[in-house]
This record gives C-alpha cells, structure tokens and sequence, in this order.
C-alpha cells in the first residue's frame, strides 16, 4: 500500500509510515555509534516503554553505546494487510533486527506493561537468556491503566486543579495560533491520573524484579519526569499531570531506599528531562507554543538537544560517570538544566510575550516541531520515497530515494 501523508486530527498522528520510521531508527542507532562507546555502562537493560520517545532512545542508547542485551515492554497495534500499524510497532521490528545484525541480544515483549502477567514474563526471560539486569528504565506513558489489585480501570485527564486554565497554543501541522483551555478536575479525576502515571506500577516493577532476584548487584532504577517553566505550571506541574509526577518522584526516592537496603544494594533515580516533541507530549494541551519558542532559542544558542542527545548525557555525564551521580535536593537527576537556564527562559518568556500570528514562524521553531512531530510517525524522513509501496505487515524495505 502506499501512505503518502500523515493522518493528523488535533496533534494527534492516526497513521505511520513503516520506512520512514525505519530509516529514523537507523539514523538514531547511526547518531549513538558516531558519539562513541560509553564506558562502564550497563549490560542488561529492561526498557519499559521501549518503543518510542525517550524509552526508545534508552533502548538505543543501552545497546549500541554499552553493548548492552535489552528487554523491551510496550503495547502496539499490529500492522496487517491494508493497515500499517502503530509507530512503535515498527520500531520494535526495526531495532529488534538491527541489534541482533549487531551481534547483540535482544527481546521485545508486547503486552501491557501494567499486568502482572508482563511482569512474570520479563521475569522469565531473564531467567531464560541467563541474565539479571543492571538497569531498569521505566518510560511508560498512557492514558489509562487497570489496577492489578483492585481490577479498577484509571483514566489519566489532563487537567488543571484548583482553577482552570487558558492560554494559548499551536496546531504542529498548520501552525495555526488558537486558544486553549483546560477544565478545572475533580478528586476523583486527580486520583485516576497519580494511579497511571505516578509511581505505583514502576514501584510493583521494582519490587517483582527484585523478589523474583532477577536483578544484578547494584542495579539501577530510573523513571523519567518533567517540571518545565514557570509559565507552564498550571498545565503541568499544578495540573493533574503534575500530581503524578510528585508521587512518581516520591515513589522513586521509595524505590532507592528499597533497593539500597536490599541485597542487590541497587539505586533508583527520577531524571528530569528536557520538553521535546514525542506521541505523548503532542497531545499536552498548551505545550506546543512554549516547545518551538524552546526549540527555536535552544538551537540559537547550540543548546538543542533531542531524545537521543539528553539520553547520552544522562549516561555518560550521570549514571556511568563514576562516582556519586549528581542529583538536586530531592534526589531527582536534572537534565533539564539547559532547559530551565535563566537566559534561555528569559528570551522564551520574551518571544512568549510577543508572539502574533504574523511573527510566530519568525520568532518560534515552527517546523522543528512540525518535523520532529512528523518523524515520530515515520514522515517527513530524508531520503524516504513517500510514493512507493510499503508492506503495511512490517518486512521493511528501505526505500530510499
Ligand atoms: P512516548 O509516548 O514516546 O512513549 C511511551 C511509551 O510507552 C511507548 O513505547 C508506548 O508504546 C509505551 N506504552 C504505552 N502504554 C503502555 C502499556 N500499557 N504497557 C507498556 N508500554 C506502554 O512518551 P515519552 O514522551 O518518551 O515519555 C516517556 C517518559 O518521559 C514519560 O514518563 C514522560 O513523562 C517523560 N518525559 C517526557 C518529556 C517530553 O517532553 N516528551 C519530557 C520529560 C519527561
């Protein structure tokens, strides 16, 4: 079939190309090869949200900067004749090939990352491949999630709490200024988003490695949050987003003390990192405006980093630095340093203050984000030939023009 262009319906992408995304991932495994081995890196990796985003450039990052063996979990929609399927899936393929054609082992579990069951087949695995792992990266992002324990179905809403919000935001296709809004939520609503995205799975992943003694001597743990800019608190951090951030934050600070006291004599961290365009930062209402304002001073002052840029610093500045791994006050690893500097902000909330629909390609990085936007989904990729034919079934052919 041929899938010339991107299905998009309010920042959201409905459809992939399976070359172009294939082409992206090489470019990415390409990128990590280029900046050379990272010394003393880990060398079994459990990636949870493996498939896209920052999981994914965790997942690169392990196996072709450290060599590393990687377990990845993530939830996908097949491809099947007459309908491609969704970008992680195509990923999984793509890395899954590529990293084996490198001599290193790898295997991709598609199921609920939530379930118990998931969990038991990780463990399994591992017992299988004959490894224990020395890291643990949890970068799951969802809007719904059943309790294990009390069978109840979560919703995450993207919500304000307190008072509701509104602002102003950017369509990534059209470039299109429009209003945005977000309702105020509700206790339960508040409740629902900590039980999806806050710690309380990556807490029950720790804790079934851990009892299961699939984990090596000092493992390390690692979950990923954001805290962004002053003017975005009230969508995010105060939001219903940003309770869950806290509780993944303190269950992270739980998690360290479980695994320091443990056998294993592990260490858990929360890195906080840089905003940047993936599937779920795409649907945060609000954040688009602030992300090519972003963009657009980061790349000025050389400063831009993508997933696969902030996932090399946190291993080789952070995690296998040796020594103590430099964290703030509340034990959270600050990738989003050059994020939150005080001149970057500054010229942010400068342009912020001034943009109308006639200076907004001027003064913000409209088609960098439009770009990053699209080539999470496989378009918009150099090189690819978006009129050939694509096997929607996922035998990726690398079509380049
Ligand atoms: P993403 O949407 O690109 O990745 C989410 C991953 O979760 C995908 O691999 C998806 O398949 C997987 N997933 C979804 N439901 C699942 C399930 N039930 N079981 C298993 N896997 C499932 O998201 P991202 O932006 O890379 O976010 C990853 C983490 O990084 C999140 O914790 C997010 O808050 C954090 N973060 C993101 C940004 C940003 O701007 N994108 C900034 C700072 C921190």
């Amino acid at each position: 079939m041929i899938v010339d262009s991107p299905l998009v319906r309010n920042n959201i992408c409905l459809n992939a190309h399976p070359v172009g995304l294939d082409v992206a991932l090489h470019r990415q495994i390409e990128d990590v090869l280029k900046r050379g081995p990272i010394p003393h890196g880990p060398k079994t990796v459990l990636v949870v949200g493996c498939s896209t985003g920052y999981g994914l450039a965790s997942r690169i990052t392990a196996a072709f900067g450290c060599q590393a063996a990687t377990l990845g979990v993530s939830v996908e929609r097949a491809g099947s004749s007459g309908r491609v399927g969704s970008p992680g899936w195509y990923n999984n393929r793509a890395f899954d090939k590529a990293a084996r054609q490198a001599g290193l082992s790898t295997l991709t579990i598609e199921q609920n990352g939530f379930s118990d069951d998931t969990k038991e087949q990780v463990v399994a695995a591992l017992r299988q491949m004959g490894r224990k792992a020395d890291l643990v990266v949890y970068s799951l992002v969802s809007p719904i999630r059943t309790d294990p324990v009390d069978g109840v179905e979560y919703r995450l809403a993207l919500k304000a709490v307190g008072d509701s919000y509104s602002g102003s935001t950017v369509d990534m296709m059209t470039g299109q200024l429009g209003a945005c809004t977000m309702g105020v939520a509700t206790q339960d609503e508040i409740v629902g988003s900590v039980k999806v995205m806050g710690g309380e799975d990556w807490a029950r992943w720790m804790s079934h490695l851990l009892k299961a003694d699939v984990l090596a001597p000092g493992c390390r743990a690692l979950a990923y949050s954001y805290i962004g800019p002053e003017f975005s608190q009230p969508i995010y951090r105060q939001g219903t987003i940003g309770h869950a951030k806290a509780h993944l934050e303190k269950t992270g600070r739980e998690i360290d003390q479980m695994l320091q006291e443990s056998g294993v004599k592990g260490r858990a961290w929360v890195s906080v990192n840089k905003a940047l365009v993936t599937r779920a930062s795409a649907m945060m209402p609000g954040i688009s405006l602030y992300m090519a304002c972003l963009f657009r001073v980061m790349k000025d002052k050389g400063l831009h980093e993508g997933c696969g840029e902030q996932i090399e610093r946190l291993f080789r500045e952070f995690l296998y630095k040796g020594g103590p791994v430099p964290v703030d006050g509340e034990n959270r690893i600050r990738l989003d340093d050059w994020e939150l500097r005080k001149d970057v902000q500054d010229e942010v909330n400068r342009r912020l203050a001034k943009i109308t629909p006639d200076n907004l390609a001027e003064l913000a990085d409209l088609a960098g984000i439009r770009h990053d936007f699209l080539e999470a989904h496989g378009f918009d990729v150099v090189g690819v030939d978006y009129t050939a034919d694509v096997d929607p079934e996922g035998n990726v052919g690398r079509t380049i023009r």
